[in-house]
């Protein structure tokens, strides 16, 4: 099959640059219907105390829901949302079903101290974010210190001007700022010091490689692991291991003093009815979800 393109008439023959455009026209169309229709959910991820095992806090990560085609991861999603400025509006609705899901769980579980960390595209940045975030947190009787603005550099990267003075604004609120998936970037470290991080989120790249196979790659990362966990100690923030799948890797992190973690070893991402049942089955309410 062939298309004609837009610009200069030009027939396009090739099947690949065929099958990438469609696609991505077809991601874009499922992000409007899932607008519409009420698609997007927030499944939550607990983020639990390696030192005791309880619930700290839960991490909000997008998923859409497809009646056919199943639920579909955001990577994907959120790129082309990025390209094509639905972001915002995705962002908003997220926003919205993630504390709605946190005033169902606290109910359900009697744990109203539980955070929740919610992913920030830099689009999402407006000036007024900062206010309208308090407003909609007071409207759901959530404290703003029960929550956490995860960035990436990305971020803090972005061509705007009025980052740092939304940061400093979040913080004053009360919300806490979590720098995500830290030590991939080019300049982490730099961040520290520029910006109102409250919380180190280290990346699972470098957790996955604590219990490499080669002996060199394993010693390595786990230097590098201790290390960040130091230099965030000593930048007076809090250290979240990102990705944890093994007791190995689990017990290793314990060791270097990082204090809360996160990945498929406690629980995986999941809509919050799912989470409900799981929390209040286990022995300790609103507790542990092993
Ligand atoms: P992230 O914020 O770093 O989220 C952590 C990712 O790691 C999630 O992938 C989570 O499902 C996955 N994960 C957690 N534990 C484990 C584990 O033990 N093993 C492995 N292999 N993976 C684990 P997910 O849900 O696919 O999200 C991917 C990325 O998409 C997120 O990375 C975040 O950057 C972005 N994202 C997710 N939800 C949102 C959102 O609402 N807004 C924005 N702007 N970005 C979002
Ligand atoms: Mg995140
Ligand atoms: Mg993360
Ligand atoms: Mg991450």
């Amino acid at each position: 099959s062939k298309k004609r393109d837009g610009k200069n008439g030009a027939l396009l023959y090739d099947p690949l640059i065929q099958d990438t455009t469609r696609q991505r026209a077809a991601i874009e169309r499922d992000i409007e219907t899932a607008l519409d229709e009420d698609w997007f959910e927030a499944y939550f991820q607990p983020i639990v105390d390696l030192g005791d095992g309880h619930v700290v806090g839960y991490e909000a990560l997008l998923r859409l829901e497809h009646p056919i085609k199943g639920t579909l991861p955001p990577a994907e999603i959120i790129k082309i949302a990025e390209e094509t400025g639905a972001i915002t509006r995705i962002g908003n609705r997220i926003l919205e079903k993630a504390l709605d899901n946190l005033v169902q769980l606290s109910e359900a579980t009697g744990d109203f101290d539980a955070y929740i960390a919610i992913n920030f595209s830099p689009l999402q940045f407006e000036q007024n974010m900062p206010i309208r975030l308090a407003a909609l947190a007071a409207r759901h009787g959530i404290a703003p210190h029960r929550i956490v603005i995860e960035i990436t550099e990305a971020t803090l990267l972005h061509d705007n001007p009025q980052i740092r003075t939304i940061l400093d604004e979040f913080n004053r609120f009360g919300c806490r700022i979590a720098l995500d998936d830290f030590g991939t970037g080019y300049s982490s470290l730099s961040y520290l010091n520029r910006f109102p991080v409250d919380i180190v989120k280290i990346d699972q790249s470098f957790i996955r490689s604590l219990s490499a196979e080669e002996p060199e790659l394993q010693h390595k990362s786990r230097m590098l692991v201790e290390g960040i966990t130091a230099i965030s100690h000593k930048m007076e923030c809090t250290v979240v291991a990102e990705g944890i799948e093994t007791e190995e890797q689990q017990e290793i992190l314990r060791q270097f003093g990082v204090e809360l973690g996160q990945g498929y070893l406690f629980a995986r991402p999941q809509p919050v009815r799912q989470l409900i049942k799981t929390l209040i089955h286990s022995p300790r309410r609103g507790g542990s979800v092993a």
